[in-house]
């Protein structure tokens, strides 16, 4: 996915299930969570410890909320006025994790003294909590307590309402074991801020806080990491149900609501009578469920919290069965739900928001889709899969469509289109664009010049004949048959490069906005992308903008059918990987069709927006390095994620190459794709598969240091090259700046003899390192070649 600067963005409230049940009994239960004066007790040298997180609560008070379902799960921490304490420890397991957290506390470590808390948990503190509580003498303190429960109440009504979907669920779980452990705190230095551990996510702890940037709230990620059991292989990490076969039955009306069933196999992977955990787009209100043909209660909240935690733009519903789900065998689950997807960016031009979340999904896990589409008979339809079905049955069109693999998501595309087809080497392609040009890309008619002097005007039968100015025509497919041929160029080199896509169907479809978004068989490509460069608006006229749009938008997105589709990030650490071998395919082609100096040009644009400060004068790439992920999106800089993950991973993967050699590269590319073919892969999968294309008597053969420098670290050196040549030896040293002390890398040296380059991958460090290089005459040129590698020479 290549988001750049989006032009329109809508909101809509969300819409939500009012009706009886047992969770929506149990979710008015939580948002009425009151603090128990009873069990409020004076409290010293209690310790609460979740692995990595250790809490000492020295001296103050602790009241707990009163029983929901059985247990309490709240509490508040009040540090005592007469020298009350309490303090938070917690040391991140990796470097990357420390500068994380020492970039938001400038300190590595976290060690705070709090003022306060507040606890929500389901996994068993409570109890424990009490049972400590009691095998000391208890003090308990209910006058205190009714201060506390008057001040706190609202506070605590409001967390468990930011978690309401997961308190909720974990009611309703007899499992404990994945229960959740989270706390508000107030800090004497670092004020407010939050801590988690949770057993259901990939890491199981995290800390962050609310963070602004220009009037938007971020949620900052100090650090997330898994923690210690799960580190150390003591515990399996926690794997959710799985989707299979989904068969979705859309009808969208001609005011462009829709109105869907989803039918899906599930399949659980351990026994618990949980209710079952789905997402779905906000934007999608799911109005009833069955499992197995019998129906099913369906909760769906509103929360704010835990979707900020998690960075995401779709919210959990619960779907609880009558009666408890054999996890032997696989259950069919049908879910109904209507909703607003589809947005006018107006002139007749339509664009789908909630693209992968249309529709209820848990991960984005391999699965086959069958896609049955009703909709307005005068607009024409683009959808992931290959066309099974098309008729049309009074106003409506049909549409039905299959996939021939598994896929990660399925998604459509609107619109009043005009269209062509190809078919390629066994696969079909469909090429979509508008016939109207939404209104944001309408030109802006340009205010009126300074009126010259009258001149005079020849006038025949007294009227001016004074020519005006045609008025401008924008075409919103001008540059269609080149997109056409760039798609076909794209996937027929890639197929040759790679090996084939995930799909033998692929439709290029227009979307009002200033990204693309590559999906299975799917592409959808900014309209600016379809519009001749001197038609584009003014401020896209710069000469990146233009490549941006006419060169790489196109086979970016067709790259996404490996990079993404056919080969899925294994977590988000990992998708500047997908992103970046995107875009160096994309790099490749460009170098492949026009030469390396367009090459050159990107790579020394991408320098240079990494070397773009922020408003507090530090630059972009040393915001945090690659493998913080979407973490860079961040109040320190939201444009930190594109810039570092896009670009400077371009370049991260542009050295590979370099190093390695072209032949190597491609042989090294193909592997990639066909050893992680429908599976994920992580950064390490992949640095480890890279070392077995590495030129015989590489320095740093395991590429560690490679990686621990350009995606686990941070910086651009500036190096300084001396040398003289005298006796038969090239000597001279390197020596860096700019970076911090523990930078070390490879940097390529080029040395001309007569007409022969070569090229010696030379290593800086904090100290100038010298080089001897035995060379029988003197060379023509030695120069640092800082198109093959992220630095800056030093003159
Ligand atoms: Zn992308």
């Amino acid at each position: 996915m290549y988001v750049q600067r989006v032009l329109a963005l809508f909101l809509l409230a969300g819409l939500h299930a009012l009706r009886a049940g047992v969770a929506r009994d149990l979710a008015q239960q939580f948002e009425q969570m009151s603090l128990d004066p009873d069990e409020c007790y004076r409290v010293t040298e209690l310790n609460i410890s979740k692995e990595d997180i250790k809490v000492y609560l020295s001296s103050g008070y602790l009241i707990f909320s009163k029983p929901i379902a059985g247990f309490r799960q709240g509490a508040v921490f009040v540090a005592s006025t007469d020298g009350g304490d309490a303090e938070i420890l917690l040391m991140p397991p990796t470097r990357g994790e420390r500068l994380s957290l020492a970039t938001y506390t400038q300190s590595p470590n976290l060690d705070e003294h709090l003022k306060a808390a507040a606890f929500l948990f389901t996994d068993g503190s409570a109890a424990e909590l009490l049972a400590s509580i009691d095998a000391t003498p208890p003090k308990k303190v209910p006058e205190i307590g009714m201060v506390l429960a008057e001040q706190w109440d609202p506070v605590m009504r409001n967390l468990s309402h930011s978690f309401e979907t997961r308190l909720v669920h974990d009611a309703l779980s007899k499992n404990r074991q994945t229960g959740l452990f989270y706390m508000a705190i107030s800090g004497k230095k670092l004020t407010n801020f939050d801590v988690l551990y949770d057993l259901r996510d990939r890491e199981q702890v995290f800390v962050g806080a609310l963070g602004y940037q220009n009037n938007r709230t971020f949620f900052d990620t100090w650090t997330s990491f898994p923690s210690r059991s799960i580190r150390n292989g003591a515990k399996p990490p926690e794997s959710p149900e799985v989707l299979s076969d989904f068969r979705i039955d859309a009808t969208i009306a001609s005011d462009l609501t829709m109105k869907a069933v989803t039918r899906v196999r599930l399949t659980l992977r351990q026994s618990d009578s949980a209710p079952l955990l789905f997402s779905i787009s906000p934007n999608m209100h799911v109005t009833e469920a069955r499992i197995d043909g019998q129906p099913a209660e369906v909760f769906t909240p509103e929360s704010l919290r835990s979707n900020l935690i998690a960075g995401r733009d779709d919210r959990d519903f619960l779907l609880l069965p009558k009666s408890p789900l054999d996890p032997t065998k696989p259950h069919e689950v049908e879910v109904r739900h209507e909703g607003s997807v589809i947005r006018k960016a107006g002139e007749g031009v339509y664009y789908v928001i909630s693209r992968g979340t249309w529709y209820p999904h848990t991960g984005p896990e391999f699965a086959n889709y069958d896609l049955t589409f009703r909709y307005p008979k005068n607009l024409t339809l683009a959808a992931t899969g290959s066309s099974v079905e098309e008729r049309i049955d009074g106003d409506s069109k049909i549409s039905r469509r299959r996939t021939d693999s598994p896929i990660r998501f399925a998604g459509f595309n609107l619109g009043d289109f005009q269209s062509v087809s190809m078919d390629r080497n066994g696969y079909h392609i469909d090429v979509y664009a508008n016939r109207h040009v939404e209104t944001a890309l309408q030109p802006r008619p340009t205010p009126p010049a300074p009126s010259p002097p009258p001149i005079p005007r020849m006038r025949r039968d007294g009227l001016d004949l004074s020519p005006s100015p045609p008025p401008v025509l924008v075409d919103p497919a001008g540059r269609f048959a080149e997109i056409e041929k760039n798609v076909d160029e794209a996937l027929d080199f890639m197929t040759a490069s790679f090996g084939p896509p995930a799909t033998r169907s692929l439709s290029i479809t227009p979307i009002p906005a200033a990204f693309g978004q590559g999906f299975p068989g799917l592409i959808y490509l900014s309209t600016v992308a379809y519009l001749n460069p001197d038609q584009r608006p003014q401020r896209l006229h710069a000469s990146y903008d233009q490549m941006f749009y006419s060169e790489l938008l196109e086979p970016h997105e067709v790259a996404h059918q490996w990079w993404g589709n056919l080969i899925t990030p294994a977590d988000y650490r990992d998708e500047w990987l997908i992103e970046s071998l995107a875009n160096y395919s994309a790099l490749l082609l460009l170098e492949r069709t026009k030469g390396v100096k367009p090459l050159n040009e990107l790579l020394d644009s991408y320098r240079s927006h990494l070397e773009e400060k922020t408003e507090t004068g530090r630059t972009l790439e040393s915001i945090g390095p690659i493998s913080w992920g979407r973490r860079l999106e961040s109040s320190l800089a939201p444009n930190a994620w594109e810039v570092v993950a896009y670009q400077k991973g371009t370049w991260v993967i542009h050295m590979l190459r370099r190093r390695m050699g072209d032949e190597n590269f491609y042989k090294f590319l193909r592997e990639v794709a066909n050893r992680y073919r429908l599976s994920p892969i992580s950064t390490d999968q992949f640095r480890e598969l890279a070392q077995a294309y590495m030129p015989a008597r590489s320095k740093d053969p395991d590429l560690k240091s490679f990686f621990e420098n350009w995606v686990d670290g941070t910086g651009i050196p500036t190096v300084k090259l001396s040398y003289s040549w005298r006796a038969g030896k090239l000597s001279g040293t390197l020596a860096q700046s700019n970076v911090g002390d523990d930078f070390t890398a490879l940097v390529p040296v080029e040395v001309q003899m007569a007409k022969q380059k070569t090229v010696y991958w030379l290593p800086i460090a904090s100290d100038p390192i010298p080089f001897n290089i035995p060379m029988p005459a003197a060379p023509a040129r030695v120069a640092l070649l800082s198109n093959d590698c992220l630095l800056i020479p030093a003159h």
